[in-house]
């Protein structure tokens, strides 16, 4: 199957932008600008006023929880935590699973998002099976909470799932272990899977450095910051996807660069959790592989990559009293190529020959876009996730002028609401 995407503003792996064609084949790009005389196209897409970027990847998130969006709000992590998100979650079944994904990949695709990278459970077949019918990207494990009375049984599940599913639905699911942190997994328990996930060939997804509080309980039980700790029990040896990162020493940031840890940066969630503002300029300058991620819809209260994107440009410049921390490029590579990188995609996350096919058509019509002196610039500062118009993941168009052609949005909502009822009455 050959799609052409003709006359399209492309953005490009250097940052500049082109008016001309992406050829896809099958799955990829084979070719950006005038298009070979043998080859012929199946399908032709007008992308006359488009921007055609690198689909987004969300590489922080927890797709279920979109069913408690605005179910808590407004409280401190372990309070949320402890008195309303975890007993909620205590009670989810696998229809819950099944449609807080689904409503979440309504929101990403809506969004532009092609890839997105989840920790959560239990039954992440779910949302395996949300993977395989929406046609997305997804980078799964199972969250597992070393300290519960499930914890054992999380562990295992996980192994089960990468058996099931690594390298699923036309290699577009990718398994990984998921300890949930270093305060609710200890470091015996963590050492057992850096040494399964070894074993196996799987890479980590965890939370790291979160909170103030959390690392200074770290260092209290432990002596080292959770970086060190995760030096320590081999975690950081098996190739890690670290969300947050927020409290960090220079020694942490070394330790970092050395085993090539990959960063989720998450500015809405904590902003809204008041976790205070990740070292990103450091991480960037240092050459840690940072990406950008939601976080649950719980704690954001959205799965919106352009917002995100916005968050982290304007964040870090406050941040440091400097307007050139995270430029827009900056921020829109951390969206889409160090996304990819961070969870463990080689060839995706640009627009170039040899790349997944994996595109985001943004609409240019309308104030937001208008004029356009610079494109990145429109993309991350004034545009907003409603003007993305078409979206194709792995050279199959999954949303083609706001339409949603693999998922029945309408059901999904009603599902996603019914269940979103129950759990919380
Ligand atoms: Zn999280």
């Amino acid at each position: 199957m050959n799609t052409l995407i003709s006359n399209a503003t492309v953005l490009l792996p250097d940052g500049t932008t082109k008016q001309t064609n992406i050829a896809v084949t099958g799955d990829s790009i084979v070719k950006i600008g005038a298009v070979p005389a043998d080859w012929k196209a199946d399908m032709i897409i007008d992308a006359h006023d488009k921007f055609a970027v690198p689909g987004f990847v969300n590489a922080h998130t927890h797709a279920s929880m979109n069913l408690l969006r605005s179910y808590a709000d407004d409280m401190k992590l372990m309070d949320w935590l402890q008195k309303e998100i975890w007993p909620v979650e205590a009670k989810m079944q696998d229809e819950d699973i099944y449609w807080g994904a689904m409503l979440a990949a309504v929101e990403m695709l809506r969004g532009g998002t092609t890839t997105f990278a989840d920790m959560y459970g239990p039954n992440m077949e779910k949302v395996a099976e949300v993977v395989e019918q929406s046609g997305m990207r997804g980078v799964l494990c199972r969250g597992i909470i070393g300290v519960a009375p499930n914890g054992e049984a999380a562990f295992e599940s996980n192994k089960k799932l990468y058996r099931d599913f690594n390298g699923a639905a036309e290699g577009r699911i990718t398994i990984m272990f998921g300890p949930h942190a270093p305060y609710t997994c200890p470091p015996d328990f963590l050492r057992r899977v850096a040494e399964t996930a070894r074993e196996m060939g799987a890479e980590i997804h965890i939370h790291l450095a979160e909170t103030k509080g959390e690392v200074e309980d770290c260092i209290k039980a432990y002596g080292k910051t959770p970086i060190a700790l995760m030096e320590e029990t081999g975690i950081l040896s098996c190739g890690v996807l670290a969300a947050h990162c927020v409290h960090l020493t220079e020694d942490d940031i070394s330790l970092m660069q050395k085993y090539h840890v990959r960063v989720a940066h998450n500015p809405g969630s904590n902003m809204k959790l008041a976790s205070g503002i990740a070292p990103v300029p450091k991480l960037l300058a240092a050459g840690v592989c940072t990406a950008l991620g939601t976080d649950g819809a719980s704690s954001n209260n959205n799965l919106d990559m352009v917002e995100e994107m916005r968050l982290a440009a304007l964040l870090h410049k406050v941040d440091t009293y400097d307007p050139l921390a995270v430029p827009a490029f900056e921020a829109v590579r951390m969206a889409t190529e160090y996304g990819a990188r961070a969870v463990g995609l080689q060839d995706t996350g640009k627009l170039m020959a040899g790349c997944k096919a994996d595109i985001t058509l943004f609409d240019m019509h309308g104030a937001a876009w208008t004029p356009r002196h610079d494109l990145v610039s429109l993309l991350v500062y004034s545009a907003s996730a409603n003007s993305v118009d078409t979206v194709m993941v792995n050279g199959k168009i999954l949303m083609e002028k706001g339409e949603l052609l693999t998922l029945d949005e309408e059901r999904i909502l009603y599902e996603a609401n019914r269940c979103a009822e129950q759990l919380t009455k």
